[in-house]
């Protein structure tokens, strides 16, 4: 058997059956349940839900979320990648920018082809 657990339920998972989304391995069941048609818009609703005990009260954008946003805003849609390069984050360090901005309903995410995508919301 393996140590292998899943991220997002804590269930040890079959190696055969993990499966990797937004760059998490999840058992079969939560990858599906990742996958669900209510949920491939707005993938990090979960995340982002997690997260709100966390944020602080103030609604003011950090200076990294405010270029994020700008950049949206410019843009219109930008692969969540390439937002990443172009404020000189990883992926996950992009996501901690991203959450309070969805939080503030003032970006969202949307998964086409496979690609994270941020919008405005
Ligand atoms: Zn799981």
């Amino acid at each position: 058997m393996s140590d292998k657990t899943c991220t997002k339920c804590g269930d040890a998972y079959d190696p055969a059956e993990a499966r990797e989304y937004m760059g998490q391995m999840l058992c079969e069941d939560c990858y599906l349940d990742a996958m669900s048609p209510t949920q491939v818009c707005d993938p990090w609703a979960v995340y982002t839900a997690k997260s709100l005990k966390d944020l602080p009260g103030g609604h003011d954008l950090s200076p990294m979320q405010q270029k994020l946003h700008d950049l949206v805003k410019d843009r219109g849609e930008v692969p969540m990648a390439e937002a990443a390069a172009h404020l000189g984050l990883n992926e996950d360090d992009l996501r901690r920018e991203f959450a309070p901005l969805r939080h503030m309903e003032k970006l969202r995410a949307c998964k086409k082809d496979d690609i994270i995508h941020l919008t405005l919301f």
